[in-house]
């Protein structure tokens, strides 16, 4: 296949375009860049900028600790260490990554625009002819003490990631919603029990998971209860809570903290120029296709189903073989 990028120090003109951007650098991010890089589009990737949340190079995978499920790793592996291979296999191919956050797009005319953190606002820091969007989402947090100290030691805010190193321990689950209650009763296949702290009396999960959380025996409710603190030193002791009716104080004795309150799609960036369902994901269709030709999306920022690392990776290959297709139409390859 031709090389469909202008020299490499002209990428960055006014004159030169890039063939593909990557906003994001978690599984879907970096596996578009790999396929997109090996198909010689050379693509650069917007990593993102350390944070203490998702919204960072590697995404979510960063947050955790051992990652058991992603096919390949036969003796599981850490989050950061399997980023960083992915990274590398990406590399290996010439994608170029950058650490930087992109602070602005422009869809509305091409080649697409591309601003980044500490750039002249006037002229976009890379034109590009198409995109693909891997920003991700992040898990929201409950913002309260030992809750980011422990992360990882007994905080998680994914049951199917973590789950399994608390067979035969008690666990709580914080949240009301369906995540909530589907982490619950996945958690209940290891755990000895599972408590769930919600702030009010009314669940808001479907009835249908509902029943089947009132019916499972280990699954137990606090209602009108807020989280204060996580407590424990190297991993999680238990739980400060406060009963939102009473304002009493009291601790509860647990091994693990699910937090399960709701996901966030880091798509803030897109409002306005890229369509999104109501819960602010972007919205895609016939593969990885945005409203806007040239423009796709992968992983987690147009997912809140799945949400595993495996298919945000599939979504990513999928994003890059829809844009070198839309590439290959639209200027011949
Ligand atoms: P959600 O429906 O927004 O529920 C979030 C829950 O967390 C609510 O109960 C909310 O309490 C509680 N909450 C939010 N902020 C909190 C805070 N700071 N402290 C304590 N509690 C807090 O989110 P979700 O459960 O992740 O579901 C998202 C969407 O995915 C929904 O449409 C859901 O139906 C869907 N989903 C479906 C399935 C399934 O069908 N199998 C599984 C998972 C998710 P309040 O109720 O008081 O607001």
């Amino acid at each position: 296949m031709a090389d469909r990028t202008p020299d490499a120090n002209s990428t960055r003109t006014e004159a030169g375009s890039r063939a593909v951007v990557v906003i994001g650098s978690g599984p879907a991010g970096l596996t578009a860049a790999l396929y997109a890089a090996r198909a010689d589009l050379r693509p650069l990737v917007i990593a993102g900028e350390p944070s203490s949340t998702s919204d960072q190079p590697g995404g979510q995978l960063m947050l955790t600790t051992e990652v058991e499920n992603f096919p390949g790793f036969p003796e599981g592996v850490m989050g950061p260490d399997l980023m960083e291979r992915i990274r590398a296999q990406a590399e290996r191919f010439g994608a170029e990554i950058i650490t930087a956050k992109v602070s602005r797009v422009d869809f509305g005319s091409r080649p697409f625009s591309v601003w980044t953190s500490g750039a002249a606002a006037s002229e976009p820091a890379y034109r590009t002819r198409s995109i693909i969007v891997a920003a991700g989402a992040q898990a929201l947090r409950l913002g309260v003490p030992g809750e980011t100290e422990l992360l990882g030691h007994g905080v998680s805010t994914c049951a199917t990631c973590d789950g399994f190193f608390f067979r035969d321990k008690s666990i709580a689950v914080v949240g009301g919603g369906d995540s909530a209650l589907e982490e619950a009763a996945f958690l209940s296949r290891f755990a000895e029990s599972v408590v769930i702290i919600h702030r009010r009396k009314e669940l808001r999960a479907s009835k249908i998971m509902q029943d089947r959380a009132f019916s499972n025996p280990k699954i137990s409710f606090v209602f009108d209860a807020v989280v204060t603190a996580i407590l424990g030193d190297n991993h999680v002791t238990g739980l400060r809570l406060r009963d939102v009716a009473s304002g009493e104080s009291r601790e509860l004795q647990v091994d693990a903290c699910f937090v399960a309150i709701g996901h966030a799609p880091n798509t803030e960036l897109f409002r306005g120029q890229l369509e999104m369902d109501p819960a602010g994901y972007i919205r895609t269709h016939e593969g990885t296709r945005t409203n806007v030709p040239g423009v796709f999306a992968c992983g987690d920022v147009q997912d809140h189903e799945y949400r595993q690392a495996i298919t945000a990776a599939g979504s990513g290959c999928m994003a890059a073989l829809d844009a070198d297709r839309y590439l290959t139409a639209v200027e011949g390859g």
